[in-house]
């Protein structure tokens, strides 16, 4: 089946006795045993698996290829479930432009219990270099957040392969419609489901997905059920109603930004446009290798200070100035400010998640802001 119909399909389970054409919400956290002590439902406790679950992690997993899905309450639950499946001493390579709140989990949360590094992953000799003999997980963000950075999936995994060691992508900005990380070489892959999949910015959650089910997968899975950062039936419900239009959503969003990028391109206010889908983007011929499009998401810097480019935000009418990206609006978002001290990102750089809105208009807001620099 294609994308279209796996999204729309694959995560709808219906019951045949009352005919409803989509699945219900079962809030039940406890399901009945047979006489003989079987569970003939499937599931046991909700903590464990429950219907709605099972059907969103069934859809992700066939929309990235993969042999089995996770779901959790966030991306970064999802994240935390990898590094707790490590063995505590194991090294891990992972990105500099990490998404900054997966990157302090890290810091702070696995210091003293994991070893990490973080490197430029667009320098694939840079990644080489830093390979010990406890490195056990190399991390992928691509493109990456926020500065729309790409890494060569299918070199990292070579290397990867090479040295017996587990590579997760973080395939958030791209999904499933746009790159499969598994058929590169990938895995596990890893989104926040908070962003495009629930499409809404209404529900937060997190995914994994796995190419095999391995002892690594089965731990993953153990931390899943033990740990319980599960997402509610009604969370699940939500995001497989969002992935039944992902696909359509994903061209309207890389369709808008591709003008939206022309446009800020040739701006005498813009000072630089980080979009791969740009071809004077550093690493435009890798995503273009690895992508079958480019995404909604971009960042800019304007010729300008950090206040000015705040200002700027501010002064956007249809943008909304929040964090997160995915939804439908879309939103401007001053990335220095929110990653707070220590951050690598530019005070000058705004990000911007291109919503589905007319793409006139969105040019026209972005114009009317630009305009008092
Ligand atoms: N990965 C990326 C690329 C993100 O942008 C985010 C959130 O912004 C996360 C992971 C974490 O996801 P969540 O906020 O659902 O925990």
């Amino acid at each position: 089946m294609k994308i279209e119909t796996i999204a729309i399909h694959e995560g709808n389970k219906t019951d045949s006795s009352d005919r409803a054409v989509i699945q219900p919400i079962t809030l039940s956290t406890t399901f009945e045993r047979g006489l003989d002590g079987s569970y003939p439902g499937g599931h046991v406790y909700t903590r464990a698996s429950n219907p709605n679950r099972s059907s969103l992690e069934n859809v992700v997993a066939r929309l990235e290829g993969g042999a089995d899905a996770a779901a959790f309450s966030s991306g970064n639950a999802a994240g935390s479930a990898v590094f707790q499946s490590l063995e505590p001493g194991c090294h891990v390579i992972a990105p500099e432009d990490m998404y900054h709140g997966l990157r302090n989990l890290l810091k702070q949360v696995y210091a003293g219990i994991l070893e990490f590094d973080f490197v430029d992953m667009s320098d694939i000799a840079g990644v080489r270099s830093l390979i010990k003999s406890n490195t056990r997980l190399i991390w992928i963000e691509t493109p990456s957040n926020p500065l729309l950075k790409i890494s060569d999936i299918r070199e990292i995994c070579k290397i990867a392969q090479a040295h017996d060691i587990l590579v997760c992508c973080d395939n958030t900005f791209a999904t499933p419609v746009f790159q499969r990380p598994l058929d590169l070489g990938a895995n596990i892959v890893m989104h926040s489901s908070t962003k495009y999949m629930g499409g809404h910015s209404d529900v937060l959650g997190g995914v994994l997905i796995t190419k095999e089910v391995d002892p690594f997968w089965q731990k993953v899975r153990d931390v899943q059920s033990l740990s319980g950062a599960v997402p509610s039936p009604f969370d699940c419900y939500m995001t497989v109603r969002g992935i039944k239009t992902l696909p359509y959503r994903m061209r309207g969003h890389a369709e808008n930004a591709k003008k939206i990028a022309a446009f800020l391109n040739t701006h005498q206010a813009v000072e630089a446009v980080f979009y791969p889908g740009l071809t004077d983007h550093k690493m435009h011929e890798v995503a273009a290798a690895q992508m079958s499009d480019f995404g909604g998401m971009m960042s800019f810097t304007i010729k300008g200070t950090g206040a000015q480019a705040l200002e700027v935000a501010g002064n956007l009418q249809v943008f909304t100035q929040a964090t997160s990206l995915g939804g439908v609006e879309s939103l401007v978002e001053h990335r220095a400010s929110v990653e707070g001290p220590g951050t690598k990102t530019p005070e000058n750089l705004l990000r911007i998640s291109v919503g589905l809105e007319n793409v006139d208009d969105l040019i026209d807001d972005l114009n009317q802001a630009l305009s008092g620099l």
